[in-house]
């Protein structure tokens, strides 16, 4: 049953009258968002209409001219990327930003140690982190690669090595962009496959930025529509697409 003290409880993250302006370029025009506990929300629009803006907003990258983004009922616009990722909100990128010269089970483990705000390079390899790594190594398939340095995985890996880096840290909410851009039409799936029962599993929360509407409609279980630093619709992947405005606007 729920009561309106549960749904309050159920909110994981909240943006109030956020804006963003780059000289002439509206990124984030008085947006409201809230996402709630576990649920896997889908980012669409078309490119330049403020859904990498949101993501770096919410991690620290970016400071709003205007509103506040709370985590858990805290406010976090001040805060630096790294007090941000503390708290629990942790990000892949478009174009993987992964230890690149490390192999897969590597940066793993940096990132477990990370997590543990543990940096010496001496102490770095302890089982502790060694042995949470190669779970992490598992659960993600990645077994096979674990030894390749990250430079050299196929672009699908690539993808998933850093998603993996990315939960290596712990988050309570994982924010990704566009996990599936630059992959074959049958990868993306691996990787959604991979990633959606690691989510679920976990009760993880997730904001994924994505271009293509099959893995938005196959995976997301709500979906924000971006056009020109604004959200111009919200709800099931069906319903918003139903909108002859609204689908021309974002795949236009
Ligand atoms: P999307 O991810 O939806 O493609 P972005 O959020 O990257 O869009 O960009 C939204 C708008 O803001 C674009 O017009 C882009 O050129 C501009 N923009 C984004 N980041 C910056 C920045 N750091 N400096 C200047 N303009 C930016
Ligand atoms: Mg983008």
């Amino acid at each position: 049953m729920t009561t309106t003290s549960d749904t309050t409880a159920t909110v994981l993250l909240e943006a109030s009258h956020i804006s963003v302006r780059f000289g002439g370029v509206t990124a984030a025009d008085d947006i409201n968002l809230t996402v709630r506990q576990g649920e896997v929300l889908g980012v669409i629009g078309s490119n330049g209409s403020g859904k990498s803006t949101f993501l770096n907003l919410c991690t620290g990258y970016i400071r709003p001219a205007a509103g506040a983004i709370r985590f858990r009922g805290q406010p976090i616009t001040h805060l630096s990327p790294r007090a941000i990722t503390r708290l629990g909100i942790a990000r892949a990128f478009q174009h993987p930003q992964l230890f690149l010269d490390k192999t897969v089970l590597e940066s793993i483990v940096l990132g477990v140690a990370c997590r543990n705000r543990f940096w010496s390079l001496r102490t770095v390899f302890q089982p502790d982190y060694r042995r949470k790594a190669d779970t992490i190594v598992d659960t993600f398939g990645l077994g096979d690669y674990a030894n390749i340095v990250n430079s050299e995985l196929p672009e699908g890996v690539k993808k998933l090595s850093d998603i993996a880096l990315a939960m290596a840290l712990e988050p309570s909410l994982l924010l990704l962009d566009e996990p599936t851009s630059s992959v074959s039409s049958a990868n993306k799936f691996v990787i959604m496959d991979t990633l959606m029962p690691i989510l679920r599993d976990s009760g993880v929360t997730a904001i994924i930025v994505e271009h293509d509407m099959e893995i938005v409609e196959r995976y997301m279980d709500r979906v924000v529509a971006w056009d020109s630093g604004q959200i111009i619709a919200e709800g099931a992947f069906a319903d918003i697409m139903h909108n002859e405005d609204v689908r021309q606007r974002v795949t236009g």
